[in-house]
């Protein structure tokens, strides 16, 4: 076994505090790496705070991580010690299902979540990556080019993937409208890849203190979703919205703002259900769908495309001491655009 320790939540209600743990002996095809940073999704927060319901506890979260290559197994090929490596949402899946099949892992009834998740024996607990040491198996374990910053690629290793994987999968580029909802660790870059697919991107926010930066961050216009005008001088105009808003929201006030055969991509989860009024799809053939993460090979094709394209996330770096302000912080909308945990302040 590996000594490992990192920051914990014990149940719904208590704050990250520091934890001791062991992590699985590096088997023939694992790759053991020691985590140099990782980024803090509101998904954390989501479950730390038990908003979807099944949390496991005690919870080490963090699935954005990046870090170096200390030992591998006998068996493992694909890597060697000293590597830039990082692992997202997925420790282990399958390989066998149709979605696995498809490098869809993401979608397999067996996948196994890098935390408040338990491995495929259905009873060991993951633990993620607010945390120095992890062990993963191979096939989850992606390259990182040394041209970026490190502690900006890993933000891409969720909000990078959460939305390359649905503009990508709906062929977003030159000629459509995207409308990106939310101006937080998804929507920054779904604001960075949509405008480099050759969109025209409109940032809608509810914060007016935030134009500035998405225009900066690739916006070609920006409106605010608080302004009863906006929302009727958009009527009709987005080909695409992608939604990344955390919490509960009025969804058919941006189904009506789609052109006929507009989609509504929600990757942001609000613990809450909507209502949804059919006529706000039925009047001009709208959907909505969902989306999430993405899988392995189009998690590595990602990375690769930011390191062509020299993207990363823009990223507030702070000590894993500052986590619990962190969560604050993102919950008041104060995010700029994700925090990342340095992981030498363990
Ligand atoms: P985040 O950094 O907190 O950003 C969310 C943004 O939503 C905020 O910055 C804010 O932007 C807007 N917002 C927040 N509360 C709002 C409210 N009450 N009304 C309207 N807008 C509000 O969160 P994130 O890490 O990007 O995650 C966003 C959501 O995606 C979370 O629910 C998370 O769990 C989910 N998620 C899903 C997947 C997936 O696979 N589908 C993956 C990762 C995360 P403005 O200030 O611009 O309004
Ligand atoms: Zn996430
Ligand atoms: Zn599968």
């Amino acid at each position: 076994m590996i000594a490992a320790k990192g920051y914990a939540v014990h149940d719904e209600k208590s704050a990250l505090v520091p934890f001791s743990f062991q992590r699985r002996a590096t088997g023939p095809r694992d790759v053991h790496f020691e985590i140099m940073y990782c980024g803090v999704c509101h998904s954390d927060i989501h479950q730390a705070r038990n908003e979807w319901s099944g949390s496991i506890y005690p919870m080490v979260p963090g699935h954005e991580i990046v870090g170096r290559v200390k030992q591998v197994g006998s068996e493992v090929k694909k890597f060697k010690k000293g590597d830039l490596v990082a692992v997202g949402c997925l420790v282990d899946s399958c390989r066998t299902c149709e979605n696995c099949k498809q490098g869809l892992e993401q979608y397999c009834r067996s996948a196994v979540g890098t935390y408040n998740s338990l491995e495929r024996d259905g009873k060991t607990p993951t633990y993620g990556g607010y945390s120095n040491q992890i062990v993963v198996h191979e096939d989850f374990v992606l390259r990182v080019a040394d041209n970026l910053p490190v502690e900006g690629v890993a933000p891409l290793l969720c909000a990078g993937i959460t939305t390359y994987s649905p503009l990508r999968h709906w062929k977003v580029g030159k000629g459509h409208r995207v409308g990106v909802l939310g101006l937080g660790g998804l929507g920054h870059m779904a604001v960075k890849f949509a405008s480099a697919f050759g969109a025209e991107v409109t940032m809608l926010s509810t914060s007016p203190s935030k134009e500035a930066d998405a225009k900066k961050l690739g916006a070609h216009k920006f409106y605010l979703t608080t302004k009863k005008e906006n929302t009727k001088t958009l009527r009709g105009y987005f080909d695409f919205i992608i939604d990344t808003v955390s919490a509960p929201h009025d969804y058919n006030l941006f189904l009506r703002m789609l052109n006929t055969n507009g989609v509504l991509i929600c990757v942001g989860a609000p613990p809450t259900p909507s209502e949804i009024r059919p006529f706000s799809l039925i009047s001009e053939r709208r959907s909505i769908a969902g989306s999430m993460i993405g899988g392995i090979a189009e998690t590595q094709e990602m990375l690769d495309y930011c390191s062509s394209y020299n993207i990363v996330s823009d990223v507030e770096v702070i000590p894993i001491s500052y986590v619990n302000d962190a969560y604050e912080r993102i919950l008041k909308g104060d995010v700029h655009y994700r925090f990342v945990i340095d992981m030498s302040t363990l």
